[in-house]
C-alpha cells in the first residue's frame, strides 16, 4: 500500500517519495512485480536533496 507522508506519497517497497499519489501507485506495482525500480517511474521521485 501506497503510504501518505506529510503531502507526498511513498513507495511501500522502494520508500521513494511522490507528490502525485499515481505515480506512488505505478512505482509500488513495477517494484513488487519485479522486484526492481523502473528509472521511467523514479525520475518522478522526490528528490529529497532539492527540499532542503
Ligand atoms: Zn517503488
Amino acid at each position: 500500500m501506497v503510504k501518505k507522508i506529510g503531502k507526498n506519497y511513498e513507495c511501500e517497497d522502494c520508500k521513494l517519495l511522490y507528490v502525485d499519489k499515481a505515480w506512488a501507485q505505478k512505482c509500488e506495482e513495477f517494484c513488487i512485480r519485479h522486484k526492481a525500480c523502473n528509472l521511467a517511474i523514479t525520475k518522478h521521485s522526490i528528490n529529497l536533496k532539492k527540499l532542503h
